[in-house]
């Protein structure tokens, strides 16, 4: 049987894409308060727990969206302050980032806040000094790392448990890497997002129940995956980009928006889900990390 932890990457995609658009920052649409809720209810409903990784700008804009999920009995982590990833920083301004985030996010929960997960999972080998960063500014976790040859990101042979990474001056980090189904040569994340909304569901419980056992299924979700409500038409009004890549980008993140509460009844039916804390407390009593 898998220790199964839920995580939801708090943030919003129009949001994030008209930013980038318009080259300045907006304050998040508040779809993201309703988003949020609507997995909250979910979560009740099955009594699961999950993590819960804010963006530090909806928390600044919506700090009683985060105290409501605190409320639920939930574990809060921080998922960068502004989105940037890190391949698109150097260390000086990543550590800023993270820091900037995890104290804004402390001072409205009052309390410490352990995890974090980098924005489009952007911790590589090519950000490998990220480690450092995150455990200089006091995380005891993070779980960003995926460990496969993706398009966009990725970390091909980094090790598929849960680690512990030594950094200078006797810190450590804890590293809970997104876990991945393979199937004959082929390996494949199997933990949710783009793969849930897109893929019948069949193919999420075949991933999941393929992880080897011993190793944590960590699944993950946005709360815009569960918006029904935002449409492309509206975005694209606003961003009038002309690019056919760009515009089959954009009409992805809304395909299938439908079929994600359905799927995720069943997912929560199949698995029993808790926080990422939780998960990585029982492998570390189980001496099951490796180093
Ligand atoms: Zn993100």
């Amino acid at each position: 049987m898998h220790l199964c932890a839920m995580t939801v990457d708090v943030e919003d995609f129009d949001t994030l894409a008209l930013r980038g658009y318009l080259g300045r920052s907006i304050k998040p649409r508040r779809a993201v308060i309703r988003g949020t809720h609507l997995l909250l209810e979910r979560f009740a409903q099955f009594s699961a727990k999950a993590t819960f990784f804010f963006l530090a700008e909806v928390a600044e804009a919506y700090p009683a969206l985060v105290r409501s999920v605190v409320q639920g009995g939930h574990e809060i982590g921080v998922h960068g302050y502004s989105h940037r990833k890190f391949f698109n920083m150097r260390p000086s301004a990543a550590f800023h980032e993270v820091y900037k985030a995890k104290r804004l996010i402390e001072d409205i929960i009052g309390s410490e806040v352990k995890g974090h997960r980098a924005p489009a999972f952007s911790i590589g080998p090519d950000t490998a000094w990220a480690f450092e960063v995150l455990g200089r500014a006091g995380f005891s976790y993070d779980s960003s790392v995926m460990p496969f040859r993706g398009r966009r990101y990725g970390w091909p042979g980094f090790p598929e448990r849960i680690q512990r990474i030594e950094i200078k001056n006797g810190l450590s980090l804890i590293e809970a890497p997104m876990p991945l189904m393979h199937f004959g040569g082929v390996q494949l994340p199997a933990g949710g997002g783009g793969y849930l909304r897109h893929f019948p569901y069949w193919y999420t419980t075949r991933a999941l129940k393929r992880v080897p056992s011993g190793q944590p299924i960590i699944a993950y979700l946005h709360p815009y995956d569960v918006d029904t409500v935002s449409t492309y038409g509206d975005l694209h009004k606003h961003l009038r980009w002309s690019g056919i890549a760009q515009r089959l980008y954009l009409r992805l993140q809304y395909r299938n928006r439908h079929t994600m509460m359905p799927k995720l009844n069943r997912l929560m039916s199949d698995f029993k889900f808790t926080n990422l804390s939780h998960v990585i407390d029982q492998v570390v009593q189980n001496n099951m990390v490796g180093a």
